[in-house]
């Protein structure tokens, strides 16, 4: 499965490579990665629960 988030950089929402699922310390998960557009490779942070 691939993860979708917005990135800021291409104004798109992108598909999410690297993507690491991380727990915040309120108990939420978020997802992080990186923008698998070309050239871009901008951090992704998406809320995910
Ligand atoms: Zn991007």
């Amino acid at each position: 499965m691939v993860e979708r988030a917005f990135c800021m950089r291409c104004k798109q929402d992108v598909n999410v490579s690297n993507g690491k699922i991380v727990v915040m310390g309120n108990g939420r998960k978020r997802l992080s990665g990186i923008c698998d557009i070309e050239g871009c490779e901008a951090k992704l942070s998406k809320i995910i629960a």
